[in-house]
């Protein structure tokens, strides 16, 4: 494959999903060209996640597009509060009361220095993310995007990948030479094929969320006149009846609603559709529908791996997760910051031989940690008790509306899981400095700060309310929080080997007592990969090991 005449680029993405679109750019952000390859020729118009969490939102912001993805979400002052309902026009039994996009940003303007992220999460469909970064990366003279077209082979030939792939609409065909192939293609794609990979893990078989499921994507203005309790961004029917779920899209009609299926093939009329969705609310509104998509729920799976020699897996391709909790496509993105910096590492030449391997090892037990906390919520919620009584207006009724009520109104964790969003670690990688000190534990649900090398560098407000995530250079950083230190050695060490590093000055007490050191070394991905109140005595040992050059290390 790939005759001398193909057309070359560093970096093949295959798929123009969430995932793809954010390697994509993230490459870019490093000057590195890509070739984005997606079968259907725009972004797909089908609601599915509604959540980006506040990782991700950090992620756009250093692309430098957070506000306008911000401004793709819910009318600012709409509430994002979960609601539980026997039918909404019933007896609500729960509600997890969330704030709004405006609260979310009052409280950020007032927050301390040492507020956890500049970046709240965000409740916003993927398709109008997906569309906006689709026009975005269309910008980029750095991307060249083949929408509409299809990998159809590929081969890793050792030095180079060749990439075939076919105009889904002429067939015309076109043979590139890239120097790695990553593969974000979902579920079923063409990459994690050829590589053999299987996903490991279980699919789990339960009363709700485990199994197939439907998704309609619903024009319903009547909604909001229809629906006497106070507005929900997220609104569930539990009842014995019939378990719904409903998420505003555009808080002026446009709603996504989620009911069970018998089987993935099953083909359920529209008319029957919309009696469902009328027996969710308690009420009959017209409804139009712009789209169905069936898909399994349960899934909690990970691939055996994530990478083989010049080919990588990121998102889907390699993590399968049930929509409880919205982590599936964030831990996607993550990965592919992850793996970004290292791949723009290998082409630009200052990474180390060993530095690509590190993205399964840093990733893997990512995927596996998350994969597994949305287990836990997926089962919780198929456990919801369900009375047979619980729509009557009765004793007995009361009693079992009072028992689902207080056991969906601890799912607060579902919705708020600090621990996944900021928490992601890197213990144990070969590329982070080990310093000694214990990292804080582990709990998805709750993030501690702390820049024990491995995790996520803390945040800070600077002078001036500037975020530290704005100031940190596009490489490597130092962070220096006392500036009697000298740090010429490190610096001296990163330009013999030529890798960029930024030195950032931060004369702010509050940061010294948060990093608990003078010094802290932050990597492209803004993780902690070193810290410590002087330079070690061999400066370049440790330029060499969290860039993946371990040859010297081990010898
Ligand atoms: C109902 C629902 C709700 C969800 N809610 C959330 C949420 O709130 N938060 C969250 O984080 N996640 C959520 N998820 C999960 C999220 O949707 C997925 O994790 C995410 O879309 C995965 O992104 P991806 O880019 O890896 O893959 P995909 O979105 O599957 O994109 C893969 C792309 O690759 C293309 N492709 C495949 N093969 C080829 C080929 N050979 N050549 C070219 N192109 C190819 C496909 O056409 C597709 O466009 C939800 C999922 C569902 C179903």
């Amino acid at each position: 494959m790939a005759s001398n005449d193909a057309l070359t680029a560093p970096v093949a993405i295959i798929g123009g999903g969430p995932v793809g679109l954010m390697l994509a750019m993230n490459l870019d952000f490093f000057g590195v060209r890509s070739l984005l390859i997606n079968t259907d020729p725009t972004t797909r118009w089908l609601p599915k996640g509604s959540t980006h969490n506040a990782r991700t939102l950090e992620h756009f912001r250093r692309l430098g597009v957070a506000k306008q993805v911000r401004a793709l979400g819910l009318p600012p002052d709409y509430p994002t509060d979960v609601g539980y309902f026997t039918r909404l026009n019933g007896w609500e039994l729960a509600r997890l009361k969330m704030p709004s996009e405006s609260e979310k940003q009052r409280a950020v303007a007032s927050a301390a220095a040492t507020d956890q992220t500049p970046e709240p999460l965000l409740r916003c469909n993927q398709m109008y993310v997906e569309r906006f970064a689709l026009e975005h990366v269309g910008a980029l003279p750095s991307v060249t995007l083949r929408f509409g077209w299809q990998c159809i082979d590929w081969v890793d030939n050792g030095d180079h990948v060749a990439v075939e792939i076919e105009e889904l609409a002429t067939k015309r065909r076109e043979s590139w030479r890239c120097g790695y192939i990553a593969g974000c293609d979902g579920a079923h794609g063409i990459v994690r094929e050829r590589l053999s990979a299987r996903y490991d893990g279980v699919t789990l078989k339960q009363d709700y969320l485990g199994g197939p499921m439907l998704n309609s994507h619903v024009s319903a203005p009547e909604f909001y006149r229809a629906v006497r309790a106070p507005l929900c961004w997220q609104y569930w029917s539990v009842n014995p009846e019939l378990r719904g779920n409903i998420v505003v899209l555009d808080g002026r009609g446009e709603l996504i609603m989620t009911t069970r299926l018998n089987a993935l093939d099953e083909q359920v009329p529209e008319a029957d559709i919309a009696r469902r969705l009328c027996a969710m609310i308690g009420a009959e509104i017209p409804v139009k529908f712009l789209g169905h998509s069936a898909w399994i729920a349960g899934h909690v799976r990970v691939a055996d791996y994530f990478a083989r020699g010049r080919a990588f897996m990121a998102g889907d391709a390699v993590h399968l997760f049930t929509p409880a909790g919205g982590f599936g496509m964030n831990t996607g993105v993550d990965d592919a910051v992850n793996l970004a910096w290292k791949l723009a590492a290998a082409v630009q030449g200052w990474g180390g031989p060993d530095l690509l391997a590190t993205y399964e090892t840093e990733r893997k037990p990512v995927a596996q940690r998350n994969t597994a906390a949305m287990g836990q919520l997926t089962r919780n919620i198929g456990a919801v008790p369900i009375g047979e009584d619980m729509e009557k207006d009765t004793p007995a009724g009361a009693v079992q509306r009072r028992v689902a009520g207080d056991y969906l109104a601890g799912f607060g964790e579902e919705f708020a899981s600090l621990g996944v969003q900021l928490g992601a670690r890197y213990d144990g990688s070969p590329i982070v400095v080990p310093d000694g000190t214990a990292p804080p534990p582990d709990d998805p649900f709750r993030y501690v700060p702390s820049a024990c090398p491995g995790g996520r560098a803390p945040h800070l407000w600077l002078k001036g309310r500037l975020s530290l995530f704005d100031r940190l250079g596009r490489y490597f950083t130092l962070i220096r929080f006392n500036p009697v230190r000298d740090v010429r050695g490190l610096e001296a060490a990163a330009q013999a080997r030529g890798v960029p590093l930024r030195l950032l000055d931060v004369e702010l007490p509050e940061g010294r007592d948060l990093y608990q050191s003078d010094l802290a070394l932050v990597r492209p991905d803004q993780h902690v990969a070193w810290r410590g109140d002087a330079l070690p005595d061999d400066c370049a040992m440790l330029v060499d090991t969290v860039t993946g050059r371990f040859a010297r290390r081990t010898s």
